[in-house]
């Protein structure tokens, strides 16, 4: 029977950092995944490593927006009217923590992680060979109105204070003449500059994973749900035969519930699904930056593989069926906004973010079990904060002094 230091569950991104982390401070590692690596969530998502991204995305508290939202008809929020039973506690909680000054109090422990995403990913990046994969230059939000945009400019410029997130801003001349194919309605952007983004998110994934197998780390198939204590350790099946490890660190995305109720453990977690669609550029256009498209509430970015537009967030159960209405509602808009010419998928791409109700991740030791680690909740900014969490974790298991102070992120926060 193979023995490791430690399995890792789930080759997403966040999977993948914390397992690369772990081989790089010598410990035996093994990873596994039921499918390949980044084939889930970490596969098609925007691409955005959001250095801005400090206060994550709260729950409207506005009436107009909650009337606009109820009625079901918007592009950045759906929902499955079936679904809302199962997941009022969830929205429930979720709407308590988006109030103004808990939001800012989340934003403040939030931040302590965001602000080392580009630098971490960027330590990964040099040391993965990965630089084919990403792309520098930031993204932008653009505005149909001034008042949007003044309100956001204001915005910005507290975060500057505050976060130390940098911006610049953008009248509509500035902006034509910095895209100039996007279609002459906008009163102006405002364009984060530290931002990195991935061409191809899962091409990213795969060079970290690349290095950790050149470091020695394994990466097995097996389903997670064969885990199982053992002394002070863990055993599991894998499609290789039978495997033990001292340590196991729960990176499971969006599955992270399964398991972790398995163990007994009650997290209130809850998904946020999402599609992407690509499409070829139409003759000569060409997307210089990535574009958060505020009022109308999708985004577009150019990728390895064509435009790529993906959506909010749709709330419904994670394996419910597919339903990409909002796809279907942002499509004629960007095709106005800028020369889309045919789609370049047969069907869209469906990913399902992993939330808290409180919009933090879950990091760290496991509150009633030994040699068992969380890493999952990583909800809109899972690939943001992948090299983060990964360095946190790894850090934790070793018994190094934490980069971060891991305490707003633990599991033992939900008390159950
Ligand atoms: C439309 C959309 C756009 C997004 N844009 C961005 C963005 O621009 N920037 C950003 O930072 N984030 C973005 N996100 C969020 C980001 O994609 C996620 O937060 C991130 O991918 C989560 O990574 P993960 O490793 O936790 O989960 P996953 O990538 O889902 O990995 C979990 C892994 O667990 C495996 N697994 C599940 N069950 C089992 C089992 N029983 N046994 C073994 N393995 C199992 C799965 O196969 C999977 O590989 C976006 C998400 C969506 C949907």
């Amino acid at each position: 029977m193979a023995r490791h230091d430690i399995v890792v569950l789930g080759a997403g991104i966040v999977g993948i950092c914390v397992a690369l982390h772990l081989q790089k401070r010598g410990r035996a590692v093994v990873l596994l995944d039921r499918r390949g690596a980044a084939e889930e969530t970490s596969f098609g998502n925007a691409g955005l490593i959001q250095r801005e991204g400090v206060f994550p995305y709260g729950f409207p508290h506005d009436f107009g927006a909650l009337l606009r939202y109820g009625l079901n008809r918007t592009i950045d929020a759906h929902y499955h009217p079936s679904a809302l039973p199962r997941l009022a506690p969830f929205l429930w909680q979720y709407w308590h923590h988006s109030r103004p000054a808990r939001h800012a109090e989340v934003a403040r422990q939030y931040s302590k992680l965001i602000e080392h995403c580009v630098t971490e990913h960027e330590a990964l990046i040099a040391e993965s060979g990965a630089e084919a994969h990403v792309a520098r230059g930031g993204w932008m939000k653009i505005f149909r109105t001034e008042r949007e945009r003044d309100r956001r400019f204001a915005e910005a410029e507290g975060w500057k204070m505050d976060f130390g997130v940098e911006h610049r801003k953008l009248d509509a001349k500035m902006l034509q003449e910095a895209e100039p194919f996007l279609a002459p309605v906008l009163a102006g952007a405002l364009h984060w500059t530290q931002p990195i983004r991935a061409l191809d998110p899962q091409g990213l994934a795969l060079s970290y994973l690349k290095r950790f197998e050149a470091l020695g780390g394994r990466f097995v198939q097996g389903n997670a749900a064969t885990l199982q204590a053992e002394g002070e350790g863990w055993k599991l099946r894998t499609a290789q035969g039978p495997l033990e490890a001292g340590g196991a660190v729960v990176a499971l995305g969006p599955w992270a519930d399964v398991h972790t109720r398995a163990l007994g453990y009650d997290l209130p977690l809850a998904v946020k699904r999402g599609y992407h669609m690509h499409y070829r550029a139409a003759g000569e256009a060409k997307l210089n930056l990535p574009v958060l498209d505020v009022e109308r509430g999708y985004f577009m970015g150019p990728t390895r593989r064509g435009i790529r537009l993906t959506t909010g967030a749709e709330f419904a159960l994670r394996d419910a069926i597919r339903t990409p209405v909002q796809l279907g509602r942002a499509e004629p808009i960007a095709r106005d906004l800028f020369p889309l010419a045919e789609r370049l998928d047969n069907e869209p791409w469906m990913g399902a973010r992993p939330c808290t109700p409180d919009m933090l991740p879950i990091i760290g030791a496991a509150p009633k079990h030994k040699n068992l680690w969380f890493a999952f909740g990583h909800a809109h900014h899972g690939l943001t904060l992948g090299a983060v969490t990964g360095r946190l974790v790894a850090e934790l298991v070793v018994g190094e002094t934490p980069f971060v102070d891991p305490g707003p992120y633990s599991a033992a926060r939900f008390g159950r």
